[in-house]
C-alpha cells in the first residue's frame, strides 16, 4: 500500500516474519467488519462497523452511521482513529497446548476521520459499498438508490489510513510433536470458509 509508513507503533513485534504490508488493501478489500478503536476523555472504545474500502483508493476507508451516534460524531471532529479488520482462516490445533492457533489475515490502521458532507458524495460511497459487500446488486434495477433525504439523515465518515500493518498466518499446528504422526494425541485444521 503506498500510504504505508512504518513506525515503531506499528512495527510487528511478535512473528515479525508474518508482516505482509503490501496485502494490506487486499485484506481490507476482503473484510466484512471494521472494529474501530478511539479515545474519548480518557476512555478507548472500540465499536464494530461494517465499512467501505476501494483498493483503488487505498488510504481512506468509510463508516456511515445515524447522526446520532455518538462514535461517528467524535470520528467527524477529525480524532486519531485506529482501525482492525480481521479475516478469519482457519482453527488449528496442536498435540501441545500452547501451540493451539488460528490462521487468519489482519490489518491495524492509524489514521484521522472526517466528516463527508456533500450528498454526491456519500451517493458514490454508499452505492460502492452496496456492491462491494453485494457483487452485482444494481442500484435502479435490485434496490432504489438513497434519495436525499437518507444521504442527509446518514452520516459518512472518511478515515484517512496514515499508517497500515498486515499480518497473516498460514499453514499447520506448529507443536514439538505436531510433525511426528506416531505421536500421542491428534493435530491439524479446521477451516472457517467452505
Ligand atoms: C457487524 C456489525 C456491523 C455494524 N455496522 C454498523 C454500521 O455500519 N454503522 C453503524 O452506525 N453501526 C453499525 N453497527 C452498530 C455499531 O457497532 C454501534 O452499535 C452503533 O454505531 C451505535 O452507536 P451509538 O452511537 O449508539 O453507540 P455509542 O455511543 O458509540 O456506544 C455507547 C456504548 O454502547 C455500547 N455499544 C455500542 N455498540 C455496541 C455493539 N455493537 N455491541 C455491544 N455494545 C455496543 C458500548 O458500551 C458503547 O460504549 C454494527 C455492528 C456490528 C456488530
Amino acid at each position: 500500500m503506498e500510504t504505508t509508513v512504518a513506525s515503531e507503533r506499528s512495527r510487528l513485534r511478535r512473528h515479525p516474519e508474518r508482516a505482509v504490508d503490501a496485502e494490506a488493501a487486499a485484506f481490507l478489500d476482503a473484510g466484512s467488519v471494521a472494529h474501530v478503536g478511539f479515545v474519548v476523555d480518557g476512555q478507548p472504545y472500540v465499536v464494530p462497523f461494517s465499512y467501505q474500502y476501494a483498493s483503488a483508493e487505498p488510504d481512506r476507508l468509510y463508516l456511515h452511521g445515524s447522526l446520532d451516534s455518538r462514535a461517528l460524531a467524535h470520528l467527524a471532529s477529525g480524532a486519531p482513529v485506529c482501525v482492525t479488520v480481521t479475516l478469519e482462516d482457519a482453527l488449528v490445533y496442536s498435540r501441545t497446548a500452547m501451540y493451539h492457533s488460528m490462521n487468519y489475515r489482519s490489518v491495524v490502521a492509524f489514521g484521522r476521520a472526517r466528516a463527508v458532507d456533500s450528498a454526491d458524495d456519500k451517493q458514490a460511497v454508499f452505492l460502492a459499498m452496496v456492491e462491494r459487500y453485494f457483487p452485482g446488486r444494481t442500484a435502479g434495477r435490485d434496490y432504489e438508490a438513497a434519495p436525499r433525504q437518507h444521504l442527509d439523515a446518514t452520516a459518512l465518515i472518511e478515515v484517512r489510513l496514515e499508517e497500515v500493518s498486515a499480518k497473516r498466518r498460514t499453514g499447520g499446528p506448529l507443536g514439538p510433536h505436531d510433525a511426528d504422526p506416531a505421536a500421542p494425541g491428534t493435530c491439524g485444521l479446521v477451516p472457517l470458509h467452505p
